[in-house]
């Protein structure tokens, strides 16, 4: 837990957030200012600034979390339509909050390439 970080603190529960899943090691809640009828954001507890600093040992995490997204997206949306992951990373990613997160978006489609 990093002093500070508001995702570390919503992850244990210091901060209110709209859970949607939890399995003491990633935890998902909804977007505080959705950018579509689904916007969730997945995060490991674990502190980790982005994905410009993982390292293998995050590897088993990560590939979790891809997991989560794919069950709660089918408890969603029954993943009938399709759905993004996204991580913004850095400046030019559009980070904002550093502290690793995925941004799972659906329930309306998408453009390509992002802006
Ligand atoms: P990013 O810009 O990729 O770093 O994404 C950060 C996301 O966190 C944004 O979509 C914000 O709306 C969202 N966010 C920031 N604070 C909160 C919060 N307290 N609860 C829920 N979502 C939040
Ligand atoms: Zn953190």
């Amino acid at each position: 837990m990093l002093e500070g970080c508001i995702f570390c603190k919503i992850g244990a529960g210091k901060i209110s957030s709209h859970k949607m899943y939890d399995d003491g090691e990633v935890f998902a809640f909804k977007d505080v200012s959705p950018q579509a009828p689904v916007h969730v954001i997945i995060i490991p507890k674990k502190h980790i600034s982005g994905l410009d600093v993982v390292t293998d040992e995050d590897g088993r995490i990560l590939g979790h979390i891809q997991v989560v997204a794919a069950k709660i997206a089918k408890q969603f949306f029954e993943m009938k339509e399709g759905f993004r992951l996204v991580s913004n990373c850095g400046v030019d990613g559009g980070q904002t909050v550093f502290h690793i997160h995925y941004h799972l978006l659906g329930g309306r489609s998408f453009g390509w390439p992002p802006g």
